[in-house]
């Protein structure tokens, strides 16, 4: 049942000719998925529209070759051609009942065009964004009523392809729009340059041209970074951003409002909490009488109730929140807050986009395999046979894998050594900013706490003996992994003998007992895993007053964070700490109170005061269990002991979204024949199984 509090989100909305039932916007975002797998894009998008979001997006949709993201892999309307591709996302969403809206885009000088060959264009002259060393050439008149014209092509290629709400997007640094918007981009004399009024006309124009050319089915919206926080030098909310909603005020007949570059719109739990972009577009309310949708990781009903009784939003905006739980509006609807999957802002989903491959998501392991393997993320077959599992580790893969066969009906030990449940992430959740990372382990406990037939242990650290002792059939071992001390890693390939040193602190042990334990004196960390840990343990050291060196032979900090758009806060972050960096280094030799580092190119040596060492570099699976149980294996039929699986770190370390990922498929697959996953082809005009 419903709690009446919550009946505001459930009210519909009046978006230009449609009306959406109910205040739960899934805005547009990417899933790596695109033109390419756009049977498993509709399967995802459908999954949520069934989820109960009153409307649903597509990723960025490029409209032109001359904005071609390749290798990126976003939605295209390029031509006819690529209409029944779309199609199939516009029929699973209007199938349960929501609205499905597509955002157009011309890229400008953020498209390299690899793939169509064509030449980047822009307002003015400039450099490309990435894709190499090219150039964007500034268009003329004749270029501008070209672009104007393929806006009016797409979005009649979108109205065919049955979408309810057409965008016009000038967001993220990413497009043409934007750039005229934009005076550090636009430096033209001419009429679509110089004034505001100048620099505005492009995108009045397009909003016009769409109203005119499709406004009569669908709603036009425009998406509008109010605020790039890089003050006076981009777009400010109090300034120009303001101007904008104020001069097309009435224009749309919805503004999406949100925060440029995308490292500002989708920052992480680490550096932002819910509700982060509220001081930039409360004010866009008071400026239109048109419904806004604005976002800020939202998953708490009563913030969204606050959102909408405070006049701030008309519409609960979310990406990451619909990915971690796109069932979270049903289970409102239906009373059951505390079955929210909470998204825990770690960015792995947009980590999937950055690397051009279909999303994954650290909470929800059905991201992506909606259509491939048939996952759902409320949906598992009841288990038919093989009833009985002990599972042994409750950090994710073990929760998880637990969650999964208790929903199927199975009957689940599970045997935690510690005190606590979460593994690691109950140790990574207490480094600075990672707190929300604790919902990958509560969200999991709550499923599993009322269930009769799970029976949950702490303070049970099993052995052989007690496995072969309990006779449980099927055993899954989720005994997780811990860190190498030797050095080993992608940089150093062999044992360093100077890391056999009582100096030497790994990050379990630093996380289990804190750096408070650590001898007086500078701490260095080698980071040679190139994610968060590395960086998180830095800042935690510094916090506690010690000096830190982090030796990393990347040229950054932590550069796969760039594919969750953090890199430049964590660098800045160890900045500000007074962390000292030494980048392209490697390590040489550690005393009692030395480090000596070497370049990577040169081998040049350098040698600094150093208390104790954390290498940060690689894991090893605790499979211990494993190898005692294979070598008595002739024990097993005699102990009724059927099969046993390592899951999770304990088959192989990775991130905690490949250990939620595992435990749900040893769950989910447990006593069923694997199929093969489906596979995208194109056929004729459209892909097909
Ligand atoms: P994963 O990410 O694969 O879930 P974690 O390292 O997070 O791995 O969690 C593994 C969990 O398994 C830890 O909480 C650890 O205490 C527990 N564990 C390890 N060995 C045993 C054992 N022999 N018996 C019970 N629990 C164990
Ligand atoms: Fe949220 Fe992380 Fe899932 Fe992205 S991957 S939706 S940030 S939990």
């Amino acid at each position: 049942m419903r709690d009446p509090r919550f009946d505001i989100l459930f009210e519909p909305v009046q978006i230009g000719p449609h009306t959406t039932r109910n205040r739960f916007y899934q805005v547009p975002h990417c899933t790596g998925m695109g033109y390419r797998h756009p049977n498993a894009e509709a399967a995802h998008r459908g999954v949520k529209a069934e989820g109960g979001w009153g409307v649903v997006s597509t990723q960025e949709t490029e409209i032109h070759p001359t904005s071609d993201l390749s290798p990126a892999n976003e939605a295209r309307l390029w031509s006819d051609q690529d209409i029944p591709a779309l199609r199939l996302m516009t029929d699973a969403v209007h199938e349960h009942g929501s609205l499905a809206a597509v955002q157009l885009v011309h890229g400008g000088s953020h498209s390299p065009n690899l793939y169509s060959r064509e030449t980047a264009i822009a307002p003015s002259p400039t450099p490309i964004d990435w894709g190499g060393p090219l150039q964007a050439r500034e268009m003329d008149l004749t270029d501008i009523r070209a672009l104007r014209g393929w806006y009016v092509a797409a979005a009649k290629r979108a109205k065919a392809a049955q979408f309810d709400i057409v965008y016009a997007y000038a967001g993220h640094d990413m497009t043409i729009l934007q750039h005229f918007l934009l005076s550090r981009h636009n430096h033209r004399t001419d009429e679509y340059g110089g004034s505001f009024d100048n620099r505005l006309r492009l995108f009045r124009e397009v909003v016009a041209d769409l109203k005119d050319a499709v406004g009569d089915t669908c709603a036009i919206a425009i998406r509008l970074a109010v605020d790039e926080l890089m003050g006076a030098d981009g777009i400010e909310h109090q300034a120009e951003g303001r101007d904008v909603i104020e001069a097309l005020a009435e224009e749309p007949d919805l503004w999406d409002v949100n925060l440029s570059d995308w490292s500002n719109d989708s920052q992480t739990s680490r550096f932002a909490k819910e509700g982060f972009q509220e001081p930039y577009t409360a004010f866009v309310k008071s400026v239109t009488t048109k419904p806004v949708v604005g976002v800020g990781r939202y998953t708490s009903p009563d913030t969204m109730v606050r959102l909408i009784k405070s006049g701030h939003l008309d519409l609960i905006g979310a990406a990451r929140p619909s990915i971690a739980d796109p069932h979270l509006p049903n289970k409102i609807s239906q009373g059951r807050i505390d079955d929210i999957r909470e998204c825990i802002g770690c960015n792995i989903c947009t980590a999937g986009d950055n690397t051009n491959v279909p999303m994954r998501c650290t909470q929800n392991p059905t991201v992506g395999e909606e259509w491939r393997r048939g996952w759902h993320p409320e949906r598992v077959q009841p288990i038919t046979s093989a009833k009985r599992h002990l599972i042994i580790g409750g950090g994710p893969a073990g929760l998880e894998a637990a969650r999964t066969l208790t929903q199927r009906g199975a009957d689940v030990t599970l045997a935690e050594a510690r005190d606590t449940f979460g593994g690691r992430v109950t140790l990574e959740s207490s480094l600075p900013g990672l707190a929300e990372w604790a919902r990958v382990r509560d969200w999991r406990l709550g499923q599993l706490n009322d269930k009769p037939n799970a029976q949950l242990f702490t303070q049970s650290p099993l052995t052989a003996d007690d496995i072969l002792a309990y006779g449980i059939p099927n055993v899954a071992l989720a005994t997780g992994s811990t860190w190498r001390t030797d050095g080993v890693g992608r940089t150093h390939k062999r044992p360093l003998p100077f890391l056999n040193a009582p100096n030497v602190c790994s990050p379990d042990t630093l996380m289990a007992n804190g750096p408070e334990q650590l001898p007086k004196g500078p701490i260095a960390i080698f980071d040679d895993d190139t994610f968060y840990l590395g960086s998180v343990l830095a800042e935690r050291v510094a916090n506690t007053g010690h000096e830190v060196l982090f030796i990393t032979p990347s040229a950054i900090v932590a550069p796969y964070s760039e594919n969750t758009l953090e890199q430049a806060r964590i660098q800045c972050r160890l900045i500000e700490l007074g962390v000292k960096i030494l980048p392209l280094t490697k390590l040489a030799n550690l005393t009692a109170d030395t480090i000596t580092t070497a370049c990577i190119y040169s081998e040049t040596q350098t040698t600094h005061a150093c208390a104790t060492l954390i290498p940060v570099t690689m894991r090893l699976p605790k499979d211990q269990l494993w190898h005692d149980l294979q070598a008595r294996k002739n024990e097993w039929a005699d102990a009724g002991l059927k099969s046993v699986t390592r899951i999770g770190d304990c088959y192989v370390p990775g991130l905690i979204t490949l250990a939620t990922q595992s435990g749900y498929r040893y769950g989910v697959g447990f006593g069923e024949a694997e199929q093969a996953p489906k596979r995208e082809v194109f056929v004729g005009s459209g892909f097909q199984a």
